[in-house]
């Protein structure tokens, strides 16, 4: 049977899927990212792949595709970005993960980008995707390609200002969405509002707030900056749907409803047929998307 590998790298796991573009995966899992390393990190990779390959057999796989946190600079094929959990994982071709006979036939992209491809599969038309986790990600497809950009930084969604002179986000600048709604911004809140929130969990939070009226409403707020920047993106891209998964979305953090509310509120009319959709594969959809990618490029072939 032909297959294809897919893996998503993540700061804590590394998943990946055995499978076919459009099909939910034959077989899935994960392991712990190392993090110590490059080279642990790429031993590790080269392990997994050389046990893939026995199991499935390597005459029969068509193509391995990576979804990875940061930016892959189109020029350089470099990535761009810095991730805290992999400090080491900059300026480097994500594709040395992969051992060098099958690097050829790797390709890889950033994971909003690749969640976007996985969630925009069987959809006409754009669609922009977007997960509201740690931080926010986002990715546009446009009839099942990827928009780039230039050179491969368009849509960094989570960075846009929503508040002039704002708080400080974890890029540096100031008031950017994922300052105040992403997973990471709703804990720290939080914990500015009552010490006793500080280990929290999300699901702790999301709980707690039900008894706790400041708590709740810095929540509602957080939810209607996501509008706000949904609402920036459409009147820019005018898509004809958006994608919100990602940990807060599945959570519970968010409500769907009260978010097609306030985008509404933060739009004109002949921007209200867009419609405002869960994601459908939640985890699975960076790998489903590394798949879906890897098919692409060998069908263009
Ligand atoms: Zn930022």
């Amino acid at each position: 049977m032909k297959y294809y590998l897919g893996f998503d790298i993540g700061g804590s796991f590394i998943k990946y899927a055995v499978g076919n573009p459009g099909e939910l995966p034959i077989m899935q899992d994960k392991i712990p990212t190392p993090t110590d390393s490059i080279e642990g990190f790429i031993h590790t990779f080269h392990q997994l792949i050389g046990r893939l390959l026995k199991e499935y057999g390597s005459k029969d796989l068509q193509g391995i595709g990576i979804a990875t946190p940061g930016t892959i600079d189109r020029k350089s094929g470099l990535l761009k970005g810095v991730n805290p959990n992999l400090p080491w994982w900059v300026d480097i071709d994500p594709r040395i993960v992969v051992p060098p006979e099958y690097r050829k036939i790797a390709l890889c992209d950033n994971d909003a980008n690749l969640m976007a491809l996985a969630e925009a599969s069987g959809k006409k038309g754009m669609v922009l995707g977007i997960t509201v986790g740690t931080g926010i990600g986002s990715g546009y497809v446009i009839d099942g390609a990827i928009y780039h950009g230039s050179k491969g930084f368009a849509l960094e969604l989570g960075h846009t200002k929503v508040v002039a002179e704002g708080a400080i986000c974890n890029c540096g600048l100031k008031g950017c969405v994922e300052a105040y709604s992403s997973v990471t911004a709703i804990q720290k809140l939080a914990a500015g509002l009552d010490a006793k929130y500080q280990e929290l969990e999300l699901s702790g939070i999301i709980k707690a707030q039900a008894k706790d009226a400041a708590l709740k409403k810095g929540i509602r707020q957080a939810e209607k900056y996501l509008a706000l920047a949904l609402a920036n993106a459409a009147m820019i891209l005018d898509p004809d749907s958006i994608v919100l998964g990602g940990g807060a979305m599945d959570g519970g953090l968010y409500d769907l409803a009260r978010i097609r509310r306030h985008f509404r509120a933060n739009t004109q009319k002949s921007y209200h047929h867009i419609q405002i959709l869960p994601a459908r594969y939640g985890n699975l959809a960076g790998v489903m998307g590394a798949i879906g990618l890897a098919s692409l490029a060998m069908n263009n072939e």
